[in-house]
């Protein structure tokens, strides 16, 4: 069965003061969550902190934004998954539509980032989803199986054990415009059959592929009441302690019942 992944994308917001405020806070007002992965991703600046912050025996994990495909050297402004690891990262955000259409990257790129990623032993959360005028002209589909195929193409079933999908429509994401649970279900049914055809039957059923856009504490139930939908990638909403307890509490009651 597929375990309800929660993952709160911080992008640019939150110092490391910040963060350490945020994380006490939340850890006081969050109830348990044994039946769930509860993500938080800070931006790289604030990760140490939210570490220190969080202690040995939380079972809140971290995530990268992002990182590039190589361990180190000269690539000024890069942050290689080693790095990520050695902060405590468990996983990270790769492809991200900001990511995509503000910094310029692509499938490929994406792709030698989720193996670099792998190597370490990173969970890679990769982001795909159409834009407006792709689902206005029927693309959806194919936007979704080229950008799933471009990114994962050639890895082996095991590692695909190991990677969770974020089906984040472009339109949806920071709008106040959430798809509706039916889109949803529906870009995830083709997401986990493009799985199906590429690797196999049990890798689609193993694979969890999460909804981002516009989630909020009350509409997250739902998405995750479908059963195509394993999860959610939050923005907006996971930067108030409030919204996103809110939203895993509500994850937690669907994830312990699953
Ligand atoms: C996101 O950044 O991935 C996202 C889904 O943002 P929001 O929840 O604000 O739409």
């Amino acid at each position: 069965m597929r375990r309800v992944l929660i993952v709160g994308n911080w992008k640019m917001n939150k110092t490391a003061s910040e963060a350490v405020v945020f994380v006490r806070d939340l850890t006081k007002t969050l109830a348990p969550c044994p039946s769930i992965d509860l993500v938080l991703a800070p931006p790289f600046t604030a990760l140490e902190a939210a570490r220190t912050a969080l202690g040995t025996s939380s079972h809140l994990q971290l995530a990268g934004q992002n990182m590039f495909w190589e361990d180190q050297g000269a690539y000024t402004g890069e942050i290689s998954a080693r790095m990520l690891c050695d902060l405590g990262c468990r996983h990270v955000i790769l492809g991200h539509s900001e990511r995509r259409s503000l910094f310029g990257d692509q499938n490929e790129g994406i792709r030698r980032k989720v193996r670099g990623a792998l190597t370490h032993g990173l969970h890679p959360i990769v982001c795909i989803g159409e834009t407006l005028a792709e689902r206005q002209s029927g693309q959806t589909d194919n936007v979704l199986i080229q950008q799933l195929t471009g990114c994962l193409a050639g890895l082996p079933s095991h590692d695909m054990a190991t990677i969770s999908i974020a089906y984040e429509p472009v339109w949806a994401i920071g709008t106040g415009t959430a798809a509706t649970p039916d889109q949803a279900a529906a870009a995830h049914a083709a997401i986990r059959a493009c799985i199906s055809t590429t690797w196999s039957a049990s890798t689609a059923d193993a694979t969890r592929i999460l909804y981002g856009g516009s989630v909020t504490p009350q509409n997250v139930q739902s998405f995750l009441q479908c059963d195509q939908v394993d999860g959610a990638l939050v923005g907006g909403a996971c930067l108030q302690v409030d919204s996103f307890a809110r939203i895993a509490a509500v994850a937690e009651s669907i994830g312990a019942h699953r």
